[in-house]
This record gives C-alpha cells, sequence and structure tokens, in this order.
C-alpha cells in the first residue's frame, strides 16, 4: 500500500510537484500519466526514495519512505544495462549481490530469461539488441530480486507500435501471474489504459484527476471497443500538449 500525503517537490525555483496526494492499494496497478515536465519521473523518483521532498511524506506498507527500499524495484527510462555485461550477466549480478547461493541464482535467472523470451539471448550484449529485448531484460533484472513494489519510467515509450504492444502484454501477464504493487508512468494513453487499474492524471506539478479503470485486465482489451471509449473519457482530461 502506498500512501502519499500533501509532497511537495522543487529544483531550486522549478516547482515539479506540489500538493500530491495519492493511495494505492497493495497489489493492484496504477498508471499516472501526464504531458511531458509535469513531474511524473519525480513522483516516481520520489516513490522509489531516490529523491527527498521539500514538504509531505509517502508511506510503503504503512512506513514512512525515508530511504531506498530493498523490496522496490525500479525500471528507468533508458533501461540502464550496462554495456559491457552479456545479458545473463546484466540479470545476475545483482542477485549475486544478494544474500543467495550461486546455485540459486542460476535457476533464477535462467526462469526468468525463458519466462520474458530472451533465454536465447543470454551471451549477446545490450548493444546487440533491440529496444524491446532490452527492455525485457531491464525487466527480467529487476524481477529478478521478486519485488513488491514495481515502477516503470515509460516502459514502452522508445518502442515502436508492435514491440510496444508485446511488452505491455509481458508486464501484464506478468502481473496476472504474481501481483505486486506495478505503478507506471507514461504519456500513452492506450498504455495506461491497458496497465493501470487505477489512473491517475497529471497537470503541470499536480494530480488533476484519479479514474478507475472498469476494462483493466480482461481479455483482448485492444479488441474491445468499450477499451477504445475509455481511452476517450482518460483523454478528456488531459492536456493537448501531450
Ligand atoms: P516528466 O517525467 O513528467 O517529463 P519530470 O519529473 O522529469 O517530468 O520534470 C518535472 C519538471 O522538473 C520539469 O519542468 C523539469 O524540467 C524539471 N526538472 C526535472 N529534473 C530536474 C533537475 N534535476 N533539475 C532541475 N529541474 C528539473
Ligand atoms: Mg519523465
Amino acid at each position: 500500500m502506498i500512501e502519499i500525503k500533501d509532497l511537495h517537490i522543487s529544483y531550486g525555483e522549478e516547482v515539479a510537484l506540489q500538493n500530491v496526494n495519492l493511495h494505492i492499494e497493495k497489489n493492484t496497478t496504477c498508471a499516472i500519466i501526464g504531458p511531458s515536465g509535469c513531474g511524473k519521473t519525480t513522483l516516481l523518483y520520489a516513490m522509489a526514495g531516490l529523491i527527498k521532498s521539500n514538504k509531505g511524506e509517502i508511506f510503503i506498507n504503512n512506513q514512512k519512505l525515508i530511504n531506498v527500499r530493498k523490496n522496490t524495484g525500479v525500471i528507468l527510462q533508458d533501461y540502464g544495462l550496462l554495456p559491457w555485461k552479456t545479458v545473463w550477466d546484466n540479470v545476475s549480478f545483482t542477485l549475486l549481490a544478494r544474500d543467495i547461493s550461486k546455485h540459486n541464482a542460476r535457476n533464477k535467472v535462467e526462469n526468468i530469461l525463458k519466462d520474458l523470451g530472451i533465454y536465447e539471448y543470454k551471451n549477446k550484449y545490450p548493444g546487440e539488441l533491440s529496444g524491446g529485448q532490452k527492455q525485457r531484460v531491464a525487466i527480467a533484472r529487476t524481477l529478478a530480486l521478486e519485488p513488491d513494489l514495481l515502477l516503470m519510467d515509460e516502459p514502452s515509450s522508445a518502442l515502436d507500435a508492435m514491440t510496444k504492444e508485446h511488452i505491455q502484454n509481458i508486464i501484464l501477464n506478468i502481473y496476472q501471474q504474481k501481483p505486486t504493487t506495478l505503478i507506471t508512468i507514461t504519456h500513452n494513453i492506450e498504455e495506461a489504459v491497458f496497465l493501470g487499474q487505477k489512473i491517475v492524471i497529471m497537470g503541470k506539478a499536480e494530480i488533476i484527476h484519479i479514474m478507475d479503470n472498469p476494462y483493466f485486465g480482461k481479455e483482448n482489451l485492444r479488441e474491445n471497443i468499450d477499451f477504445y471509449r475509455f481511452c476517450l473519457e482518460v483523454r478528456k482530461w488531459i492536456s493537448e500538449d501531450i
């Protein structure tokens, strides 16, 4: 469970967030959508414990967030893979830094790479992969740590339309197989409606509207006209410069 109370964050004179209040139930999904520069990444960094607020507080599972949490997984916008490590090593090195046997780590990495369909690339380097493959490696690396809170910053923004849908399907499948609290930042309305049970719409530095998404998780959602109708409902709240 995440509880954000009256959060304010500024970078010098620039107010990035003001008056942000948000409640997200444990093991539900939430999509945060808004135009470029409205403060989405700042909000994600704050929930990850990576930046401090000027005012207000964040509680995760009733504990006040004061630092980076071990059980929070973060997937940043640029994937954050290490170019000099192979796919296998990119996924395994974070695990080996934890208290886990080599044998267990090996099994875990193998299973996750297979689940995400990237096992065949295990000996390749990030530079040899497509955007969609790199994003799958980044997701694998984060999932290997079995986070109870997963924060993703624009997980498909760098990908072409078909790959975007593929990555979104993978993320939804992962959630449905093993629910965690999943927060997706996006500027894409369809992605928000596909991945968010709750949809949080931001304007400049603040939340302007919150909607519950009755279509979340329905089968063949992209073939359902109601999905697009709901996208239009969301669109009405979003300023034009998205
Ligand atoms: P979004 O992710 O929605 O595009 P950001 O959270 O990255 O928005 O940025 C919100 C605002 O804060 C923007 O106006 C941006 O220019 C500003 N900003 C972000 N990071 C910094 C920083 N490190 N220093 C100064 N201003 C920043
Ligand atoms: Mg951003």
